[in-house]
């Protein structure tokens, strides 16, 4: 079989290895589609702080099963699933206490420990998550970008009726609002300064887009949702910019929950939490109810992923794939990686 290894940042090449063989309590999976990601382009740039070379990518995707361990129960070949790409210790206190998305010693499937960019993946079983027969492998490949917003929308504390604000329109902001309104989120603003993604945007359901380079945000707030302005806001960009515009346009006593990975340290307006009971909360990627959730959804069509795969390459076309992710932001939310 042919495995995809990041030899150095921007330098991928295929080595033809045997195929892995499955231990007793793992699931051996035929890999048939994968997603690129935001993080897979950190990586690819030498940026991620995190993710040391030689490593192979991809963390989300879908596949067959092939085999299983001779512990490994409910599973059986010929099922389709998902993988949750966290591998956790379960002794340490997050772990301990139900919160295994921030475990100490956390290890994520592509970064800290072999992803699936291989035609064969051999996963724990607990991993493991069977999709419904009827959704696609690319449906399957989009559950763990569903599942970051899933999270933080769970996190967010949300109700039925809440006003939204989403500022980024990538993937994850896009997704986000998919899952705040399939919440019960009223209304959704959504800011981003590509236009394209901004109809991408209205296809999925935002009630409101506007162009953050073209407009103020906090004028688009009151004309959208009135005086009272928005009752949550999710920041899924992670700049000092967008950051700081959360903070200045939040409502006194709301929540700003923070979904974009931040980079650097950013200088905000700390003053403006303490004066105005804002409430600046973290979210990181997921736990496995929240790709039970993601599955649900999209299973019933109340949050339809695959909308944004705007390119797709075969996966012996690996490095073309990287490259259009990322020297095209203009035309493309997903590229997908078919097997
Ligand atoms: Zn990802
Ligand atoms: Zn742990």
């Amino acid at each position: 079989m042919l495995e995809a290894v990041m030899v150095q940042p921007g330098q991928i090449e295929f080595r033809e290895v045997p195929r892995p063989g499955v231990e007793k309590d793992h699931v051996l999976i035929e890999v048939k589609a994968c997603g690129v990601c935001g993080s897979d382009l950190h990586v690819y740039h030498g940026k991620h702080p995190f993710t040391s070379y030689p490593v192979i990518q991809g963390h989300e995707f879908a596949g067959v099963v092939d085999a299983v361990g001779s512990d490994v129960e409910g599973i059986e070949p010929g099922r389709k699933v998902t993988v949750v790409p966290s591998l956790v210790c379960g002794r340490c206190y997050p772990c301990r206490h139900g919160r295994t998305n921030i475990c100490d010693a956390l290890k994520v499937m592509g970064f800290q420990a072999p992803g699936c960019h291989r035609n064969f993946f051999s996963v724990p079983a607990d991993n493991v998550i069977p999709i419904p027969e009827e959704l696609s492998f690319e449906a399957g490949a989009m559950v763990e970008p569903l599942a970051v917003g899933v999270h933080a929308v769970r996190r967010s504390g949300l109700k039925a009726g809440m006003k939204v604000l989403v500022l980024g329109a990538g993937p994850v902001g896009l997704l986000t609002m998919q899952a705040a309104k399939a919440s019960g989120a009223s209304e959704a603003l959504i800011v981003d300064r590509v236009d394209f993604r901004l109809e991408v945007a209205r296809k999925l359901g935002a009630d409101h887009t506007i162009n953050g380079d073209r407009e103020a945000v906090a004028g688009a707030i009151r004309q959208a949702f009135g005086a009272d302005g928005a009752d949550l806001i999710f920041e899924c960009v992670g700049l000092e910019a967008t950051i700081e515009t959360a903070v200045q346009v939040a409502r006194k006593g709301t929540r700003i929950m923070v979904v974009g990975v931040v980079g650097g340290r950013p200088r905000i307006s700390i003053g403006l939490l303490q004066d105005r009971e804002l409430e600046l909360v973290g979210t990181l990627m997921y736990m496995r109810p929240d790709f039970d959730q993601a599955i649900a959804w999209i299973a019933e069509g109340s949050v339809t992923p695959t909308e944004l795969i705007t390119a797709r390459f075969p996966f012996t076309e690996l490095p073309r794939a990287y490259r259009e992710a990322d020297e095209h932001p203009e035309r493309n939310l997903k590229v997908m990686v078919l097997f």
